[in-house]
């Protein structure tokens, strides 16, 4: 329209455009406002995913070197020294598995109880149990975590020297116990690192707490054999065991 025509309008219909365009303006205004939210609204949820994934690292991270918590007063620890009677394990030199993980365990067992734990053993003599009577007893005693001990045997390698622990595939308090029960036992005994691994036995399988099996060494190898059949080494061995179950409890 020319000007002409807007003179022409009356002051009624002049009001009415003029409501219009404000009304107009309104509407675009809120429209930029809307637009400022929801960019902000987008900010915000990116700010929170980021946050969220750094919690989940940090988490992850934690989980790492996840401890172990007593249910009672005090942390009850099982020990479970492999074979007995007349299931003698493996042999090697002088050294018969049985007597060689009992013997740690006993040690282990006085030194943890010196602590003020209070330890349970699935055998404390030379008797045979059946796999699945060692995790029933464990899993009866309410034990806060548990070490099995056995020999490591490679009869087509007798140069194969060194200590592997064992974790419960899936438990990260186990797999930290392993670890921990790894690097100091490797550090007192001087034993070869033959690292940790998910390991598929029944005593891991069956048992409700946090177990870990250790071996020591190998008896197919005649140094390593000898080493484990002496007093002092089995010391140095139970003495990194110990340490390494200390270092994964949460003692608050
Ligand atoms: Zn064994």
């Amino acid at each position: 329209m020319d000007t002409k025509e807007k003179n022409q309008l009356t002051p009624e219909q002049r009001r009415r455009r003029a409501e219009l365009r404000k009304r107009k303006q309104r509407e675009l205004q809120r429209k930029k406002r809307r637009k400022k939210l929801l960019i902000g609204a987008g900010i915000a949820v990116c700010v929170l995913v980021l946050a969220f994934s750094i919690f989940q690292v940090i988490q992850f991270i934690g989980n790492g070197s996840e401890t172990i918590s007593a249910r009672g007063e005090t942390f009850v620890i099982a020990l479970d020294p492999g074979h007995g009677g007349e299931d003698t394990g493996m042999t090697g030199g002088e050294a018969v598995e049985k007597d060689v993980d009992l013997k740690i365990c006993s040690k282990l067992k006085i030194m943890l109880e010196s602590q003020g734990y209070q330890v349970v053993m699935t055998r404390g003599d030379d008797t045979r149990l059946s796999k699945e009577e060692r995790a029933s007893l464990a899993n009866a005693s309410g034990a806060d975590l548990l070490v099995s001990v056995h020999c490591n045997y490679a009869e087509t390698d007798t140069e194969l020297t060194g200590a592997v622990s064992c974790y419960q595939d899936g438990s990260k308090k186990s797999r930290t116990l392993a670890e921990n029960i790894q690097e100091r036992l490797t550090e007192e005994s001087g034993a070869a690192d033959g690292g940790c691994e998910a390991g598929d036995y029944t005593i891991l399988n069956d048992t409700e707490m946090p177990a870990v099996l250790v071996q020591p060494g190998y008896l197919s190898n005649e140094t390593e054999a000898a080493k484990l059949a002496d007093d002092s080494y089995q010391n140095d061995v139970a003495k990194g065991i110990a340490y390494g179950i200390l270092a994964s409890l949460d003692r608050g």
